[in-house]
């Protein structure tokens, strides 16, 4: 029997539940390493269902595994459930509105939908391995703190995705294909620069400025931009100004650095040479400079037998196609959009006019491109064999962490964005269960590509995840 035909009554059963999971996580829009009613409502869920929890993985409270089913590989489906900071927004808003239900937070990178999708793909192969008997084990991995926490490179790190035989995620998008574009590895550190206080006019000369050093850093490492790869990126944010008082000489700043580029290596080399602008800075200005190592993760591993297992299930699936109403709200959003985005926008289309909401993107796994963003799916991409897909659930053109990604996250693209990946995920699971020889080749190509059991972390030994986001948590 074809399997989407056989999956279909299941979706249809179960759609109303997984939209309201997805919906429940848009609203609690948790952040960062407290994703606590997020974490604790999948749990639920999946311990209704039937599954073993396996909690607090890598010391994070937040961070569990739930099998289900015995014997033969074990896939696992990666989920997330965090918000990003200052983005709270109003569902189907066409402007900037406040949403008093999330406080500050938002979820501007669709990640409720993202671990609804991975945890009903979960569920679809879980029934399905007991309806027919078969061997295999799923594994639905809820993963905290994505968004500037790497929890992923820390799980890797913890040996959370060893013993496994293949991982499947997915990403909320305005297109919809096979990810065939690799991420960029990141490394997060924050310095802290100590002076001395002193009345800023009465006794300048006893002062040592730790907001002089920072500025100076970062003068500094404006300056090894230029002689750095182009490929990598460095951005930073103060996080400490020293103070608002103008008549006080600041003894504590601090800046927040984030460094990018194509391999750990690369990044690592970057981050010494910033290590040393920073120390630079603080012999300048009589300060001393802490270094702290926040978090990290590694570049993508690309596996070309795993993606091409999923572009199969894609196909099988088919072309997305789109009613009249939800072409016309991807319509009312783009109105949105400044002229600068729209321009960028028709020139990544290449065609005269936007689409309403992204096509089947055209899969070419001979030709992975770099994408300058990072994931800590990195890390779980070289420990494992891994393949993503990514669907449309936004108006073509949205941009990522912005609020009409916000506004769009329960709209019924998102709902069907949603369940296009379950399906994909649940199918492309299925199809692997049951060919082993496809996961050996997916095994061999990893190691061919480097990864596999030699993985080595980037986080150095020593370094806890930040439990703490540093913003106020809500509660729902
Ligand atoms: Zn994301």
């Amino acid at each position: 029997m074809d399997l989407t035909k056989e999956l279909a009554p299941f979706f249809d059963e179960t759609r109303a539940r997984f939209i309201e999971l997805s919906d429940e996580i848009w609203r609690y829009a948790e952040l960062r390493y407290e994703e606590w009613d997020s974490a604790r409502y999948h749990r639920k869920m999946l311990e209704d269902e039937g599954f073993r929890i396996t909690p607090d993985l890598a010391g994070m409270p937040t961070a569990f595994h739930a099998e289900a089913g015995d014997g033969g590989p074990v896939i696992a489906i990666l989920g997330e459930f965090d918000a990003l900071p200052g983005l709270s927004q109003q569902s189907g808003a066409l402007a900037r509105v406040a949403a008093p239900e999330t406080g500050d937070n938002g979820h501007g990178c669709g990640h409720h939908l993202l671990g609804a999708g991975a945890h009903w793909a979960a569920v679809a192969v879980k029934r399905y391995l007991a309806r027919h008997g078969l061997p295999g084990q799923i594994r639905f991995y809820g993963c905290p703190a994505e968004e500037g926490g790497s929890g992923k490179t820390f799980m890797a790190k913890a040996g959370a995705f060893d013993r496994l035989d293949a991982a499947l995620s997915w990403h909320p998008d305005y297109e919809t294909g096979v990810v065939t574009a690799v991420t960029l590895a990141n490394l997060q550190v924050q310095f802290r620069f100590n002076g001395v206080a002193s009345h800023a006019a009465l006794a300048p000369h006893l002062g040592r400025s730790a907001l002089d050093a920072v500025e100076l850093m970062n003068v500094g490492v404006n300056y090894l931009r230029e002689h750095m790869p182009g490929d990598a990126r460095v951005h930073y944010a103060i996080t400490n100004s020293g103070g608002a008082s103008p008549n006080i000489v600041p003894a504590q700043a601090a800046v927040l650095y984030l460094i990018r580029s194509p391999s750990n290596e690369t990044t690592r080399r970057l981050y010494e040479r910033v290590c040393d602008v920073a120390r630079g800075a603080a012999l300048m200005t009589g300060c001393r400079v802490d270094i702290e190592f926040e978090k990290a993760c590694s570049n993508l591993v690309f596996n070309r037998t795993l993606a091409d297992a999923m572009h199969d299930s894609l196909i099988q699936i088919g072309e997305p196609t789109f009613e009249q109403h939800e072409v016309d709200a991807a319509r009312a959003v783009q109105r949105t959009f400044s002229d600068d985005e729209r321009q960028a926008l028709l020139a990544e289309a290449g065609t005269a006019e936007m689409p309403a909401i992204g096509p089947l993107l055209a899969y070419r796994p001979e030709q992975t491109r770099l994408s300058f963003a990072s994931s800590d799916v990195g890390d779980v991409s070289w420990v494992v064999p891994t393949a993503q897909c990514v669907t449309a659930c936004y108006a073509y053109g949205t941009a990522f962490h912005s609020w009409q990604m916000v506004a769009q996250g329960k709209s019924a693209l998102a709902h069907k964005g949603l369940e296009a990946a379950a399906k994909v995920l649940a199918l492309t699971a299925i199809d692997l269960l049951s060919k082993p020889q496809r996961l050996a080749e997916a095994k061999a190509e990893l190691i061919a590509r480097g990864g596999g059991p030699g993985y080595q972390s980037p986080i150095p030994d020593g370094v806890a995840p930040a439990l703490k986001s540093g913003v106020t948590h809500r509660t729902a």
